[in-house]
C-alpha cells in the first residue's frame, strides 16, 4: 500500500466512524516497524491534518471537512485546535471509539492492576491473556469488511501485548509464550475483576515408602459427607485422617503457598501394605504456587520426620514427569508377602511354590474386593519369581516379583477361581495373604495396570 492509499483509507475510516488512535493505527498493523498501534494511529491523524490544513491554505474549503472529521471522529486536540483559530464552531460532543469502547486508554491501568494482583507470586516471567466479548470483536470484523481491511492484528492481541509491555516495564520480568511461571487474564470489559493472576504448577518428582500399614495412599473422604464434615467422620470429612497423599502435601503446600496439590504415583497400594525396598515413585503437582524456589531438603526431613512415610530423590520436574510416573504402574514390581494356610506348610511345598511360579503366567479376573469400582475383565500378568521361607508351621514369607498390575492378594487365595493358577491352588491348601509390603519398583520390564 502507498502513502496515499493508506491516507485515503484512513480519512474514509473516520469519515464514517469514530476511532481511536491504537484501533484506527491496528488497522494499519503492517505500515511502519517499531510502532505501538497508537502511535501509528495518532501519525495518520496528524499527517490528514497537515495535509488538509495545506490544502485549506490553497483555498479549497472542503479540507475543512477533513479537519472537523479528525476532531470529531478521530478526537484529535490539533484538530479541535485548528478550527478554534480559524474561528470555526467544535463540536463538544465527544462518543467513545466505537470498536473499543475507549477501554484502549485503559491498558496503564490494567497493568498496574496487574502488577499488583501480582505482587504475592514469585515469577520470572508471565504471559497475559484477554476476555474480549463477542460484540466487540464482532464490531472490529465488520468494519475490516467494509474497507475490505485482510491485514492486521485484532483488538485481543493489541490488549495482551499492551498490558503485557506496561507489566514488563513495572516488573522487569519477561514475556513467555511457551511456559510462563505465570498467567495474567484480563478482562477489560469486566464490571468487576478486571484482573487475575494464576501460577503454573510446579512438578517435584521422588519416590516414597510407607513404613506402616493402616493408611492410604491417597486422601479419602468420609463416604457419608464427602469431605464437607459430619458426625460419622468426628467433622474430619475423612474416612481415615491421614494418607501418603495428605504427609507429603503438607510441607510443600506450606512452603509454596499454593492452593492444593495433586498426587500421581507409580501405582498404589492397599491400606494395609507397607512400601519399603527404594520405593514407589511419585510426582507431586502444585496448582497455583506463590512460591517457586524450594527447600526440597527441608521439605524431605518434614516428611520423613512422621514416622510414617519417607521420601527420597526429590527433586524438581516438568509436567511430562506426570506421565512417566503413571507409566511406573506397569514396572515390575517385588512384593514381600506373609501367608497363612489353614493347613501346616512343609518345606517341599515352599520348593513346590518356587518352581511353579518361575516365568508363570496367571490369568486374573478383576477381584471380587475391587469389583464395586472396577470394570470385571481378564488380564493376563507374568510372575517371575517366588521365593519362600517357612516362619512357622502355618506361614510362610514370601518374595514375589512380578509384572506390575498384578493382585497379589488373589495371587495367593485364588480369589474362588476368579485367579488361575493361584498359590492355594498349586498346594490344594486353602491360603491366606495376612500382610503385604513393597519392596521395589522398577522400571526394566513393561506390561500394564495396578497392584
Ligand atoms: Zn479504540
Ligand atoms: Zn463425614
Amino acid at each position: 500500500m502507498r502513502l496515499s492509499e493508506a491516507l485515503r483509507l484512513a480519512e474514509r475510516m473516520l469519515a464514517e466512524h469514530r476511532l481511536c488512535d491504537s484501533c484506527l493505527g491496528r488497522q494499519f498493523a503492517t505500515l511502519g516497524y517499531g510502532l505501538s498501534n497508537r502511535e501509528r494511529g495518532e501519525s495518520l491523524k496528524v499527517t490528514l491534518l497537515l495535509e488538509a490544513c495545506l490544502k485549506a491554505e490553497e483555498g479549497r474549503r472542503k479540507a475543512l471537512e477533513t479537519v472537523r472529521t479528525l476532531a470529531a471522529n478521530g478526537g484529535l486536540k490539533a484538530a479541535e485546535q485548528t478550527l478554534e483559530k480559524l474561528g470555526l464552531k467544535v463540536e463538544a460532543e465527544r462518543k467513545p471509539c466505537e470498536i473499543c469502547e475507549d477501554r484502549l486508554s485503559e491498558v496503564e491501568e490494567l497493568g498496574r492492576m496487574a502488577v499488583e494482583e501480582l505482587e504475592p507470586y514469585e515469577y520470572e516471567s508471565f504471559l497475559v491473556g484477554a476476555r474480549i466479548p463477542a460484540r466487540i470483536v464482532e464490531v472490529e470484523d465488520e468494519l475490516r469488511g467494509c474497507y475490505s481491511i485482510s491485514w492486521g492484528e485484532n483488538i485481543k492481541g493489541e490488549f495482551t501485548r499492551e498490558v503485557g509491555k506496561v507489566i514488563a516495564r513495572l516488573t522487569g520480568k519477561r514475556v513467555e509464550f511457551k511456559n510462563p511461571d505465570v498467567i495474567v487474564t484480563i478482562s477489560p470489559y469486566s464490571s468487576q475483576r478486571k484482573v487475575a493472576v494464576k501460577a503454573n504448577p510446579i512438578f517435584v518428582e521422588g519416590r516414597y515408602r510407607k513404613l506402616v500399614s493402616g493408611i492410604p495412599q491417597a486422601r479419602w473422604l468420609c463416604g457419608k459427607c464427602r469431605g464437607k464434615g459430619c458426625k460419622a467422620c468426628n467433622w474430619t470429612g475423612r474416612k481415615y485422617p491421614e494418607s501418603v497423599q495428605e504427609i507429603i502435601e503438607k510441607p510443600f503446600l506450606a512452603q509454596t503457598l499454593g492452593d492444593e496439590a495433586d498426587f500421581h504415583a507409580g501405582g498404589r497400594e492397599d491400606i494395609d501394605a507397607k512400601v519399603l525396598g527404594t520405593g514407589r515413585p511419585f510426582v507431586i503437582e502444585i496448582k497455583n504456587p506463590r512460591r517457586r524456589t524450594l527447600d526440597l531438603r527441608k521439605i524431605a526431613e518434614e516428611i520423613n520426620s512422621s514416622g510414617k512415610v519417607e521420601v527420597e530423590g526429590l527433586k524438581m520436574a516438568g509436567k511430562e514427569a506426570v506421565a512417566k510416573v503413571k507409566a511406573a504402574e506397569a514396572y515390575t514390581k517385588t512384593y514381600q508377602i506373609l501367608v497363612e494356610s489353614d493347613k501346616p506348610i512343609t518345606l517341599r511345598e515352599l520348593r513346590k511354590l518356587e518352581e511353579f511360579f518361575t516365568e508363570r503366567r496367571i490369568s486374573q479376573w478383576t477381584p471380587r474386593r475391587v469389583l464395586h469400582r472396577r470394570a470385571d475383565r481378564e488380564r493376563v500378568k507374568t510372575v517371575y519369581k517366588v521365593e519362600a521361607k517357612r516362619v512357622s508351621r502355618k506361614r510362610f514369607e514370601a518374595s514375589v516379583k512380578c509384572q506390575g498390575g498384578l493382585y497379589v492378594k488373589e495371587l495367593v487365595d485364588g480369589d474362588e477361581g476368579r485367579t488361575k493358577p493361584s498359590m492355594s491352588e498349586v498346594l490344594g491348601k486353602k491360603l491366606k495373604c495376612i500382610s503385604l509390603t513393597v519392596l521395589k519398583v522398577e522400571e526394566e520390564r513393561v506390561g500394564g495396570g495396578h497392584d
